[in-house]
């Protein structure tokens, strides 16, 4: 027998001959690392990345204890968007045949509200859902928590990129206090913690080995060729095609020239630097942190206090004053275990000031062995949406996604991050759909009230 093998756990013989039948005979890691503690009863937050099986982790658990006689909702599954929320109930559904009659019910944003009133009536005994749509039910007291065991956060990063903060606070107000609470997060941040915190009790973090590795950063040093810094930067780029970068500067007037040129190159660049506006450096951060542009030209100072979980390249535009700021700037690449790079550039007249930061670690190489591509472009996934409406208007994220994929007809996975400020909200929406949300949002009304919508660009 293996180590993993299900089997080794206390689980009825109906639950391990369904699995065996499903064909899960061992548990994944994160499986293997969870569920000891989970079917325990202890409340775990875990990080595992996509495709590591974490729905089986809490299904098993939260269907092992289930209470099948007793036909009252025992188990809330919170779920950042409609399609993710379908497919965990798939998943279940599945888990759950080692038994008949276990109800259970997807209650999303998107979907009409009068079926879901149907089909709460009948009863359930797990609920999946979005925050916002599971808190109007509460609120409507459709959906009653009062006899709920287990309480599990599903990616719970995304719950929090996409705003949902306020939702997940009133939810758990609904909920009794002596509860099992699971939080599960592809990445593991200084948010998460706090999150985990207000919501679980004593909880047990377990992180997967894979995603256990410490920041892996690539250092390369290049001679900018010809003395054309840009022209390095721009073969760079299209050799590595980084997801997002940061480009730093010594200097805020670089900032802002190296921006402009390579808009005209046709990369999305944005600068921040100290002249800008608070609310200009809003826009511009709200943007490179929701995918909505690529590349971040920054001055030290401006960087100050940016928290960009997966940055995947920095480069040094200037050489940095000094090892501390050098390395400051370039440890925030690499995080959750990816691998990131750094890349710094010097002029030929400076490669005294340069070879100071050899060592062994650290590559010299030859410029020329950059990729050039001709019209090389960078684009975003994503494109800004601005509504002039945020907290003081009562606006939730639940009520934009609500608005955005119920009238305005989009998916779930075509919205990015939410942010949702004093008077503001930004929502990130595909490129190739964001005229067509555009307009319907600003024909449409989000809670009963018209606001002005805007694109940033
Ligand atoms: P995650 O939520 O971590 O991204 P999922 O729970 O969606 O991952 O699982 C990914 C895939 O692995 C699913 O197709 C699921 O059916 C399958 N799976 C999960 N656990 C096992 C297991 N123990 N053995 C075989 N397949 C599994
Ligand atoms: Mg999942």
């Amino acid at each position: 027998m293996n180590t993993t093998d299900f089997s080794l756990l206390p689980l009825s013989a109906e639950m391990l001959s369904n699995l065996n039948e499903i064909g899960y005979t061992q548990m994944t890691p994160v499986q293997a690392q969870t569920l000891p503690l989970i079917l325990d009863g202890k409340d775990v937050i875990a990080q595992a990345k996509t495709g590591s099986g974490k729905t089986a982790a809490f299904g098993i658990g939260l269907l092992h204890k289930l209470q099948v006689k007793k036909f009252r909702v025992q188990s809330l599954i919170l779920c950042p968007t409609r399609e993710l929320a379908d497919q965990v109930a798939k998943e279940l559904r599945v888990l759950a045949r080692f038994a008949h009659n276990i109800k259970i019910l997807t209650l999303c944003g998107g979907a009409a509200f009068g079926p879901q009133l149907g089909s709460l009536r009948h009863g359930a005994h797990i609920i999946v859902g979005t925050p916002g749509r599971i808190l109007k039910h509460l609120d409507k007291k459709t959906l009653s928590l009062e006899d709920l065991d287990t309480l599990v956060f599903d990616e719970a990063d995304r719950m929090l990129d996409m705003g949902f903060i306020e939702e997940i606070d009133k939810v758990l107000e609904y909920t009794p206090k002596e509860r099992q609470t699971l939080l599960f997060s592809a990445t593991y941040t200084d948010e998460i913690t706090a999150i985990s915190n207000r919501v679980q009790k004593d909880a047990i973090s377990v992180k997967t080995v894979s995603t256990e590795v410490a920041n892996k950063i690539t250092e390369r040093f290049y001679e900018a060729q010809d003395g054309n810094k840009l022209e390095t930067l721009v073969n760079i780029l299209s050799s590595y095609t980084p997801e997002n970068v940061i480009v730093f500067t010594n200097t805020k007037l670089e900032a802002k020239e190296i921006a402009e040129q390579l808009q005209k190159r046709k990369i999305d660049a944005l600068a921040i630097h100290g002249d800008l506006e608070q609310y200009e450096r809003n826009d511009v951060l709200v943007q490179f942190a929701n995918k909505s542009c690529p590349v971040l030209i920054a001055t030290d100072v401006a960087a100050r206090g940016l928290d960009i979980k997966e940055l995947a390249m920095v480069v040094n535009y200037d050489i940095p004053h000094g090892e501390e700021t050098y390395t400051h700037r370039i440890g925030r690449t690499g995080r959750a275990g990816k691998e990131g790079l750094a890349m710094t550039l010097y002029n030929t007249y400076e490669i005294q000031n340069a070879l100071e930061y050899k060592n062994e670690s650290r590559l010299f190489e030859d410029s020329s062995t950059l990729k050039k591509v001709n019209g090389f472009e960078m684009r975003p996934f994503f494109v800004t949406l601005v509504i002039e409406g945020g907290k003081k208007d009562k606006v939730r994220a639940g009520d934009l996604l609500g608005a955005l994929t119920g009238d305005a007809g989009l998916s779930g996975s075509s919205i990015g991050k939410i942010d949702i400020y004093e008077r503001q909200s930004y929502v990130a929406i595909e490129r190739s759909l964001i005229d067509e949300a555009h307009q319907k949002l600003s024909k449409g009304k989000i809670k009963g009230k018209k606001f002005s919508v805007w694109i940033l660009q």
